[in-house]
């Protein structure tokens, strides 16, 4: 990159990434195409630690999640995760990343909201790295990490829509329930904080780093 800033933020991205595949899925002993989980987990721990870091501004957070709506939606042919994560190498890349990211996003909000934000997505990946890690027996990705999620039952409909299904991923909801929704800007939909949120929805955004209000 030709700029020090950007340059300096790709690595920092990067380096994020990487740390969080020594343990998923370098360490655990979890086989198969599941990609979809492992790289989706990646980039949306990533953001959310990159944001709580200061590294990056919650916003910025927004954009990257705008973006994966925007991939979602516009895929010729939408594919459930399990199905794209088979076509990674065959043109299905761009959707693992991104639809991969929704899930986790949206698997987050879901055990927060749940829970009264005692849970996360970081006590699912924990969860599961506990029972998998440095295992001599190896298990099918896929079926673990969809036997986790399926225990959950905040997170059924992630599971059964985005992960087993092809169809739209919630912009509703879940994002609702936040305190996010969309909102046109510069003739782009874009993920924003709600105008008017109740204490709740403050408590979910301060979870996911926001510290606006
Ligand atoms: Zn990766």
């Amino acid at each position: 990159m030709a700029f020090e800033y950007p340059a300096k933020q790709r690595l920092h991205e990067q380096l994020r990434h990487e740390l969080f595949h020594l343990w998923i899925p370098n360490a655990v002993g979890l086989t198969g195409t599941y990609d979809w989980f492992y790289e989706g987990f990646a980039m949306y721990i990533s953001l959310k630690t990159a944001v709580s870091l200061k590294r990056i501004r919650f916003d910025d957070m927004l954009d990257t999640l705008s973006r994966a709506y925007r991939i979602d939606r516009s895929a010729t042919r939408r594919r459930s995760l399990v199905e794209s994560s088979r076509e990674r190498w065959a043109g299905g890349e761009t959707q693992v990343y991104a639809r991969g990211l929704l899930a986790a996003f949206l698997s987050d909000l879901a055990l927060m909201g749940g829970s009264g934000e005692t849970r996360s997505a970081e006590g699912l990946l924990r969860g599961l790295f506990r029972k998998h890690a440095f295992s001599k027996e190896t298990s099918n990705g896929n079926d673990a990490v969809i036997a986790a999620m399926s225990a959950e039952p905040a997170l059924k409909k992630i599971v059964d829509g985005v992960i087993l299904g092809s169809g739209p991923v919630d912009r509703g909801p879940s994002l609702a329930a936040a305190g996010l929704e969309f909102s046109s800007k510069d003739g782009e939909q874009r993920l924003a904080v709600s105008g008017r949120t109740t204490g709740r929805q403050r408590s979910m955004l301060r979870k996911l780093g926001y510290n606006g209000r």
